[in-house]
């Protein structure tokens, strides 16, 4: 009889761990009730109005909400059903650039654009998978593999395995700066000033297998350190796709980035956390506002996407932890923000084109940002020697440090005018005022 007991049991834990996560809406009253949501783990997926949000649920989860004080109902899951449609064609009949590119023929695009153009790219994988597949990262630079004294950027798309929008668009980002270096006056410029890193998938085998999380089962968006629940800024115990994203920026010094998803239309940015339905401002909230609204106002219609003017900060609409734009922010001194690029997660590949169209001048434009601020080099005045120094904005308490090989630092601000210190270890400080321009840079050296 024991014994039985224990068999069910066992069966019992593993129906729940198994089966996949079932995609609801949950309907609720007040915006701060989705704390409680967030409090219990429960996995809120990025579509949200002022009284339902969709998410995904174990059996288990789905239980506990319906006894709680929400309205739950199981919907469903539209990109899992295009997935499986596209599955069924077969490889002959797709035009890769009007459809989804597969990981072998994601790679094999990439391997083409490495070869047609040594001189303005490399190919490299940061790492693998779950399953083994390639982390591929395209860098797009006049002297690619060089740490050059120029701003480093990055774009990093299908995290979240089934929101596939970004992967393609970056490939035809991709496309187009290769295509128009040396012909296209803006290409030109973007690539010779400009380190850009684009990284088409971090989640290939979601992608391949239809689904949001990695193949443990584990959502990408909140395995990062979390300055509230997780604050340890170690790989250790993260997945595979998460210590190859965070080594990856290690090795690098990002200044300006963005992480493509679907699911709603809008730019999101710091902070996560804490609360559910409550602003969470950073302290360059101004300026994560400005570069946001570059890219949502580069869009035809993204202001129509149920947010005022196309943006929002990230907790106010709803609190994730463990999401890699807080951490390449607070850790990293990267400015990152989450893009919804499309309501519909997955949509049928004859719209991708369309979705270049739209999205093509607000990827550039956000691109082009990285070249706003202030910028300079630190050095010691005796010898010349690059210095790690502290790079502090009077009124902004958000520190950035130079890249240690050049001495070469990067500070985003909008327009206005500040004082910058530059602050090393046994040498004396030294303050500057600066006016940063509408557009544009302001070069301030510091010799200490
Ligand atoms: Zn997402």
């Amino acid at each position: 009889m024991k014994k039985n007991i224990i068999i069910i049991l066992v069966l019992f834990t593993l129906g729940f761990s198994l089966s996949e996560k079932r995609m609801v809406e949950i309907t609720f009253n007040e915006l701060t009730e989705l704390q409680q949501l967030v409090d219990m783990g429960i996995d809120l997926d990025h579509h949200r109005t002022r009284s339902e949000v969709h998410a995904f649920v174990s059996d288990e989860e789905f239980l506990l909400i319906s006894q709680m004080n929400f309205g739950i109902r199981e919907i469903p899951n539209e990109a899992k059903l295009y997935f499986e449609e596209l599955k069924q064609n077969t490889m002959e009949s797709r035009n890769p650039m009007e459809d989804y590119h597969n990981y072998i023929e994601l790679t094999a695009f990439l391997q083409d654009i490495a070869d047609n153009y040594p001189e303005i790219t490399r190919l490299e994988s940061i790492g693998q998978s779950v399953q083994g597949r390639e982390l591929w990262v395209i860098e797009i630079s006049d002297n690619p593999g060089v740490n050059e004294i120029e701003p480093e950027f990055k774009y990093v798309a299908n995290m979240h395995g089934d929101e596939t929008v970004g992967r393609e668009l970056s490939l035809y980002l991709i496309e187009w700066l290769v295509e128009g270096y040396g012909s296209d006056p803006r290409a030109t410029d973007i690539i010779n000033n400009t380190d850009v890193f684009i990284m088409p998938t971090m989640n290939p085998d979601g992608f391949e297998s239809g689904s949001r999380y990695n193949a443990n089962g584990t959502d990408l968006n909140r395995d990062f350190p979390d300055q509230f629940s997780d604050p340890n800024n170690t790989t250790i115990g993260r997945e595979p796709e998460t210590r190859a994203v965070m080594d990856w920026t290690w090795d690098h010094h990002f200044v300006l980035s963005a992480n493509m998803h679907t699911g709603a239309l809008v730019a999101n940015y710091p902070y996560d956390g804490p609360n559910s339905g409550v602003y969470s401002a950073c302290p360059d909230d101004d300026l994560f506002i400005h570069i946001s609204l570059a890219y949502a106002d580069a869009h035809p219609n993204m202001e129509s996407g149920g947010f005022s003017n196309g943006i929002t900060n990230g907790a106010q609409w709803y609190a994730i932890s463990g999401g890699m734009q807080d951490w390449n922010y607070i850790w990293e001194g990267d400015f990152d923000i989450t893009i919804e690029q499309n309501e519909v997660k997955w949509p049928s590949s004859n719209q991708l084109a369309g979705l270049w169209e739209d999205h093509r001048e607000p990827m550039l434009v956000y691109l082009e940002e990285v070249h706003d601020g202030v910028r300079g080099i630190v050095i010691d005045a005796d010898s010349g020697e690059p210095l790690s120094a502290n790079i502090s904005v009077q009124g902004i308490d958000h520190d950035i440090l130079p890249d240690p090989e050049n001495g070469d630092y990067y500070r985003l601000l909008s327009a206005g005018t500040y004082t910058i210190t530059a602050q090393a270890f046994g040498y004396l400080a030294q303050s500057e005022t600066v006016t940063v321009p509408l557009s544009g840079y302001v070069e301030q050296n510091f010799e200490l």
